[in-house]
């Protein structure tokens, strides 16, 4: 090699971005015996501070490190070795050292020196350092994830395995892939029984019901939910029962979505409840009626008796004992139907009849007309013949007419609106009270429903007005309200006209 090719050589090394430096393996010790531009700029040490010195000066203390004994054995055995090692900087900075060391042999194959090239790869490592850290810590987020699902799941499956109601979860095709705790209770089975089998089979086919099997098909393509659907059976083990079924499609995330969950209410006992209700309703109105009826009866009795010229005070004492007792009387009544209806054994005797003439007569000989603290208007007329039970149409008059005085206290009149509305009599009644909430206007028409605050204020049992819709129901017409809290109602109702009579 020519000095001019030799300098042209150390230029390009000193353009190099890699510390580039060349031990002397014949001299004591290896020392540097040249380093280039870029190994001055990642050491900070200048050329004469390294040429003479061993590589080592670069680990200042930090000596332990394994990379160490690599490069020995390298350098012992002569052969190539690339390392990741720590270094630092004259100013004490740790810098990453990426080395390759190579040896140069002599034509006997003695090596006499050394060629190191270094890269600091500290952004690198740091990129690496952070990607660990950041994997890590998404790994930390992804267990804590996984552990707060598990428990999530674990608490649902607690909660699913304590309710007392019967849980399964189906397949697509129907097949029991889980069941909670209750459902073996109640049916008396065991999980092996149960899991995989398809829920047709169960029990000797306890399920396997036409109408369920419809309805459960169409769950999945429709989404069309099986609500409250019944099944009255004699199941194996428990006997007869009342079973209520709810299906849904499940639609959360997770491994059950898209089957179907399946819950199972035993009802038997609500439904005896209700009907030992029923049966009690019904008993204790007949046992309050007959004697009442006896005293209604003995008063009329006396009343007529009296009529022959006799203090005048006793007699309207006597009268307003006769009120209370048809107040009573109409409870009873009342309380007696309630149960009639819910047992579907009520009576509606079809007579056609003028109901211009019974609104009339209803009013004038209401309790509310001779308790005279309002004054009951009927506004307009209608010729109409509606067919059905003159009896309950006047007590359905008489509920809402009475409700209507009774919730406006502070008010002098009522009035009652007469008319035809195409093939319907109308018969509206407007009173000028408390008036109805409007979230409480649709459940007023339910048994035993009383609006809260009116509760303390007046009496009641509030069943008037699902008595009166029960019997406009029967008589295919409808019953409504029509409200303002502080201003008063209005309740209508409509009955088909049979024909309307010439006038
Ligand atoms: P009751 O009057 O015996 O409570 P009802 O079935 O006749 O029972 O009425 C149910 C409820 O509807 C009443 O408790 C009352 O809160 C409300 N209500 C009925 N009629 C009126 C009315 N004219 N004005 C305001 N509230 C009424």
């Amino acid at each position: 090699m020519d000095n001019n090719n030799l300098g042209l050589y150390l230029k390009a090394l000193d353009s190099a971005n890699s510390g580039i430096i060349i031990t002397d393996n014949s001299l004591p010790d290896n020392p540097i015996i040249y380093c280039n531009k870029a190994f001055e700029k990642i050491t900070g040490y200048s050329h004469k501070e390294i040429i003479g010195h061993n590589c080592r000066f670069l680990q200042m203390k930090d000596r332990n490190q394994p990379e160490r004994a690599i490069l020995k054995k390298h350098i012992e055995e002569g052969t190539e070795s690339r390392v990741e090692i720590r270094n630092y900087k004259k100013n004490g900075d740790l810098f990453w050292n990426e080395l390759y060391i190579s040896p140069v042999k002599n034509e006997n194959g003695k090596i006499t020196n050394f060629i190191g090239v270094q890269n600091d790869i500290t952004d690198r490592k740091k990129a690496e350092q952070d990607l660990r850290e950041e994997k890590a810590s998404v790994e930390k987020k992804v267990d804590e994830r996984t552990r707060e699902l598990q428990e999530n799941e674990a608490f649902l499956s607690s909660i699913i395995q304590t309710v007392r109601e019967s849980l399964l979860v189906l397949d697509p095709d129907f097949r029991v892939i889980s069941v909670n705790s209750y459902f073996l209770k109640t049916f008396k089975v065991t999980e092996e029984e149960t899991v995989g089998k398809v829920l047709y089979e169960l029990g000797n086919h306890q399920w396997d019901i036409e109408a369920l099997r419809e309805m459960l098909i169409k769950i999945l393509p429709t989404n069309n939910p099986v609500i409250d659907f019944e099944v009255d059976h004699d199941f194996p083990y428990i006997g007869r029962k009342l079973m209520l079924l709810n299906a849904y499609r499940i639609e959360f995330d997770g491994q059950y979505k898209d089957n179907i969950l399946l819950a199972i209410e035993d009802i038997t006992d609500k439904r005896d409840i209700d009907r030992r209700k029923d049966d009690f309703l019904s008993i204790a109105s007949h046992e309050l009626k007959t004697p009442l009826t006896t005293i209604k009866t003995l008063v009329q009795l006396l009343e007529r008796r009296l009529d022959k010229g006799i203090d005048e005070k006793f007699k309207s004492t006597l009268h307003k004992v006769s009120v209370n007792i048809e107040r009573l009387n109409n409870l009873i009544n009342e309380l007696l139907d309630t149960s009639k209806i819910h047992s579907g054994n009520i009576e509606i005797n079809r007579q056609p009849f003028d109901i211009n003439k019974l609104i009339h007569e209803t009013v004038d000989n209401s309790l509310y007309n001779v308790s005279s603290s309002h004054r009951i208007e009927i506004k307009g007329k209608t010729n109409a013949i509606v067919e059905g039970d003159e009896i309950k149409i006047s007590q359905v008059l008489n509920n809402i007419v009475s409700n209507a005085v009774k919730y406006s206290p502070g008010a002098d009149k009522i009035e009652i609106l007469l008319g035809n509305v195409g093939n319907f009599v109308k018969i509206s009644v407007k009173d000028f009270g408390v008036g109805i909430d409007y979230d409480d206007k649709s459940k007023i028409f339910e048994r035993f429903f009383r609006v809260k605050d009116v509760q303390q204020k007046f009496s009641g049992l509030g069943i008037g007005l699902y008595v009166s819709q029960e019997i406009i129901k029967m008589h295919g017409g409808t019953i409504w309200v029509e409200s303002e809290l502080g201003s008063g109602s209005v309740f209508s109702f409509t009955l088909p006209i049979l024909k309307n009579e010439e006038k």
